[in-house]
C-alpha cells in the first residue's frame, strides 16, 4: 500500500482542525488514525457538572466531522517507531507514514492517587474530567444542603488548569441562591502558590473565593482517598504536614500525563516528568525528526493546555507541514496563546487570555475582561460551541 503521505494521530480537537486544514490547502493522502465512534467538545463539561448544559450537546459523532478525503482508520496507536517512520496500531498491523501528526490528547490517571480509581463515581466521589462522570457532579451539587464539600487540583500539567476550581465557583453560587451556602463548608485544594498563574488574573480569583466563603489551600494537595470513610489525606507542601479531611461531596481532578505509548516512544520529551511529546515551542516541529509535529495536550509545551491553544497551534502546525513537505524550514511561529474562561458563577466569567510570556492577549481588546462578565459567560455557554463545531473544526477559524 506504501507510505500515507501525512497520517494524523487522535481525531479530538487538535487532529480534526489540522486535517480540515490540510485538505482546505488541498492535500491529498492524509491518513486519520482514531479508535473512538464519538467526539467531545470537552470545554462543555464544566457547565454539565454546574447543571448549565446537558452532556449530549457536548457530543458529536466523529464520522460526521472528518473532512472529506481524509480517511479514517478506526483502532488506536500504540507504539511508534519515529526512525523507521511507522506506527503500530491496535491490531498490530504497521502504519507507514511519510509524515506525522501526534495528537491523541493526554491520559488520566485515576490510579496516580491511592484510593481514586476506587472511588471516582461511586456515592458522593465525581469529576468533570470524563463524561461518565461529568453529570453525576451536577446530581451531588444539586442533592447537598449541609457538610464538607471539597474540589481538588492535581500537582500535574493538566487540560483546563481552571476547570478544577470554575466547578466550585458553580456550586457555591447555586447553594448561594439555594440559601445553604451558610451550612456548607467548603475546600479547594491546589498544589500552586496562587490560585492562577498571572497574578492580576489570580487576585480577582482571590476574592471570587472569598465570597463564596471557600477555603483555599495552596500548595497542598491530595494524596489518598478513602471512599468508604469519606475522607481524603491533604498533603500541604509548605509546612509537609498531612491532614485528613471528611467529606459529604468530591470533585476529583486526576493526575494527568502523556498517553503510555507515547512516554515510551522516542518522541517523548526526556525533560517532561509526565512523559508528554517534544516539539519546538515555536514552530511545533519534532526537535529530532523534522517529519513530525505534535500539537494539543500531547505536546510538551511551556503554556497551559486547553482548546483555546489547540486552535493557534492547528494553523501553525498545518502551516509548517506544507513548509516541510516542499523542502523549506517552517516558517510560523506559535506565540504559546491560551486562554481559560474561568467561571465564576452561574451567569459570570472572566476570559483569562495569555501566552508564553504570561502576557495579556485579548481577543477583544476594548472591554475589560479582568472583571467577571455577563457576556462573556453567554459567549461561553451559546458563542464558543458553534465556533468550535463550525469554525475551528472545519479549519475556517
Ligand atoms: P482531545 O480533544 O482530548 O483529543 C484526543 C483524541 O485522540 C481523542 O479523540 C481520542 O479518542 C484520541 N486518541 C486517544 N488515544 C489514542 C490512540 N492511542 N490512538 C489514536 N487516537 C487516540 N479548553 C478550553 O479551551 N476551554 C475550556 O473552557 C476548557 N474546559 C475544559 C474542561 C474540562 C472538564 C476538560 C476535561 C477540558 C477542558 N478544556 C478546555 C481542554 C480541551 O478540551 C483540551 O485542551 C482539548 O480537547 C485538547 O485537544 P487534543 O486534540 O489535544 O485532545
Amino acid at each position: 500500500a506504501g507510505r500515507h503521505r501525512v497520517a494524523i494521530i487522535g481525531g479530538g480537537s487538535a487532529g480534526i482542525s489540522v486535517a480540515a486544514r490540510l485538505r482546505r490547502a488541498g492535500v491529498t493522502g492524509i491518513t486519520l488514525v482514531e479508535p473512538s465512534d464519538t467526539h467531545w467538545y470537552q470545554p462543555l463539561w464544566t457547565l454539565v457538572g454546574g447543571g448549565q448544559a446537558p452532556l449530549n450537546l457536548s457530543r458529536r459523532p466523529e464520522a460526521s466531522l472528518i473532512p472529506d478525503g481524509v480517511r479514517w482508520i478506526r483502532r488506536h496507536a500504540q507504539a511508534m517507531d519515529p526512525d523507521a517512520r511507522t506506527v503500530t496500531l491496535s491490531d498490530g498491523d504497521e502504519l507507514a507514514y511519510e509524515h506525522l501528526v501526534l495528537a491523541p490528547g493526554l491520559q488520566l490517571d485515576w490510579n496516580g492517587v491511592p484510593g481514586l480509581a476506587a472511588a471516582i463515581g461511586q456515592d458522593r466521589v465525581s469529576s468533570n474530567y470524563a463524561p461518565e462522570y461529568a453529570p453525576r457532579t451536577w446530581e451531588l451539587i444539586r442533592a447537598m444542603r449541609s457538610g464538607t464539600a471539597v474540589f481538588t487540583h492535581p500537582a500535574t500539567p493538566l487540560k483546563c488548569g481552571g476547570a478544577p476550581q470554575k466547578i466550585a465557583y458553580l456550586a457555591a453560587d447555586y447553594w448561594r441562591r439555594e440559601k445553604v451556602l451558610d451550612r456548607i463548608r467548603i475546600v479547594l485544594v491546589v498544589p500552586d502558590p496562587a490560585l492562577f498563574k498571572v497574578p492580576a488574573w489570580s487576585r480577582v480569583l482571590e476574592r471570587v473565593a472569598a465570597r463564596y466563603g471557600i477555603e483555599v489551600r495552596l500548595r497542598s494537595e491530595m494524596t489518598a482517598v478513602d471512599g468508604d470513610r469519606r475522607e481524603i489525606t491533604v498533603t500541604d507542601h509548605a509546612s509537609g504536614t498531612e491532614e485528613t479531611l471528611g467529606y459529604d461531596l468530591l470533585h476529583a481532578v486526576p493526575p494527568q500525563s502523556a498517553p503510555d505509548w507515547v512516554k515510551t516512544s522516542a518522541l517523548t520529551d526526556p525533560a517532561s516528568p509526565q512523559g508528554f511529546a517534544a516539539a519546538d515551542p515555536y514552530t511545533l516541529q519534532h526537535p529530532s525528526y523534522n517529519n513530525v509535529f505534535a500539537l494539543g495536550d500531547v505536546a510538551n509545551l511551556p503554556t497551559s493546555k486547553t482548546g483555546a491553544a489547540v486552535r493557534k497551534q492547528a494553523p501553525v502546525v498545518a502551516a509548517n507541514l506544507l513548509d516541510v513537505m516542499s523542502g523549506r524550514a517552517p516558517a510560523r511561529r506559535y506565540d504559546g496563546y491560551t486562554s481559560c474562561p474561568l467561571v465564576t458563577a452561574r451567569d459570570r466569567m472572566l476570559l483569562a487570555e495569555f501566552d508564553y510570556d504570561l502576557r495579556p492577549s485579548p481577543s477583544f481588546p476594548l472591554i475589560n475582561t479582568f472583571k467577571e462578565r455577563r457576556d462573556m459567560w453567554v459567549f461561553k455557554r451559546y458563542l464558543l460551541p458553534p465556533v468550535y463545531w463550525h469554525g475551528m473544526l472545519t479549519g475556517r477559524l
